[in-house]
């Protein structure tokens, strides 16, 4: 790969033609339109926090360097952003007044309303700039490499980076764009943020059962997005038909996987509503996330919900009572352990050998008090596992 240092393009150049399509967060250009600004392996404009992106003209304003940037020759006079996108997309937007800055007396001023010298002096600001030519494998490369100022990639970013291509850019137009009007559905059960691609990583999670690369690689040139998408919705559609409730403790947890194991059962929608409310009223339910597998593997497996366990008070108290019964009888103090014919038939445990359980489980009806607890040793309260 060849680097060539350019130090001579000023802001006012780069900014030439600027366009920044607020819509959908892309397809930017600069340099009279030999430059584009947003290719489609870098993330979305994320600076437009009123933060990083006044920092990006105030760093102008007061002659600070504002870091390399990195440019891709792709053709003759045809430039790509490889690093820099976040910053030049902060100086355009300014340029063409799409959000102020506060100057030193406190006062909001778009780029119109400075003072000639100050707009001057940001046009006139000589970045520093690398013109990369090299192969796509080489730039990419070197693009991770590069990502380390400012906002780091995440994984996904960087995935959309290395997996480039048709997919890529129709997958991210579906599942990476706020102004879809189905976010807001999917928020539901989808934690994270768009802009940071963890919508569709979450479809790709789905869809390729977690092997996301091997499946961004498969399907790099696809010109559709079709299986992705029909995937991703019919997950969505068996969420919202199993359960009426949209609870918060939702988002965020492994549908993909909740569909691959149950999606073929039946379910009763106002059964199921009916469970969940109990189970979110029930004080000795402590994890409300597992709730909704709970209930979808036929409310078994109890280890889902955390049953609330025993306090230290109520534990000391039970062994006491069970220990000087065992060393009376000459039995061991775990009530298991003295029903054998082993070496612990007759072995007084620690209290910190021992653990607390339901006499009669949770699931039966039984209650988290004194009156249905006992001591059992470490093993056998391992095995016995059904609070
Ligand atoms: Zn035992």
């Amino acid at each position: 790969m060849i680097t060539e240092l350019n130090i001579d393009l000023t802001v006012e150049k780069i900014c030439e033609g600027f366009v920044y399509n607020e819509y959908e967060g892309k397809g930017l250009f600069g340099l009279a339109g030999k430059l584009v600004i947003q290719p489609e392996y870098q993330r979305n404009y994320i600076y437009a926090d009123g933060k990083k992106d006044v920092a990006v003209i105030q760093s102008l304003l007061k002659g600070y360097p504002i870091g390399l940037i990195y440019f891709t020759k792709i053709g003759e006079n045809k430039f790509e952003i490889l690093d820099g996108q976040q910053r030049i997309t902060s100086i355009g937007r300014f340029l063409t007044g799409k959000f102020p800055i506060v100057d030193e007396n406190g006062m909001q001023q778009y780029f119109r309303g400075l003072a000639e010298n100050l707009q001057r002096k940001i046009l006139d600001t000589k970045l520093t700039i690398y013109e990369c030519s090299g192969t796509e494998s080489e730039i990419k490369e070197w693009f991770r490499t590069i990502n380390i100022a400012g906002v780091p990639l995440n994984e996904q970013e960087l995935m959309n980076a290395i997996f480039s291509g048709p997919f890529v850019t129709l997958a991210k137009a579906e599942f990476s764009n706020s102004q879809n009007a189905n976010i807001q559905k999917w928020s539901a059960y989808i934690s994270g943020d768009v802009k940071r691609q963890d919508f569709l990583r979450t479809a790709l999670m789905w869809v390729s059962r977690g092997n996301i690369d091997d499946y961004m690689g498969r399907h790099r040139y696809d010109t559709n997005i079709t299986e992705l998408k029909t995937y991703f919705n019919s997950v969505i559609d068996w969420i919202s038909s199993v359960f009426i409730d949209v609870k918060p403790q939702m988002r965020g947890l492994n549908w993909g996987e909740l569909y691959e194991k149950y999606h073929t059962n039946a379910y009763d929608p106002n059964e199921v509503h009916e469970k969940v409310t109990a189970l979110y009223t029930d004080f000795a339910v402590n994890n409300h996330k597992g709730i909704f597998e709970y209930i979808l593997g036929g409310c078994v497996d109890t280890k889902l919900l955390e049953i609330r366990i025993f306090d230290d008070r109520i534990k000391q108290i039970v062994y006491e009572r069970q220990t000087e019964h065992a060393i009376k009888n000459h039995v061991s103090n775990c009530p298991l352990c003295a029903l054998g014919n082993d070496n612990n038939q007759q072995r007084i445990y620690k209290l910190k050998e021992m653990d607390a359980d339901h006499v009669t489980a949770w699931s039966k009806g039984g209650a988290t008090d004194i009156n249905n607890c006992t001591m059992l040793c470490a093993t056998h309260n391992r095995s016995k596992g059904n609070k």
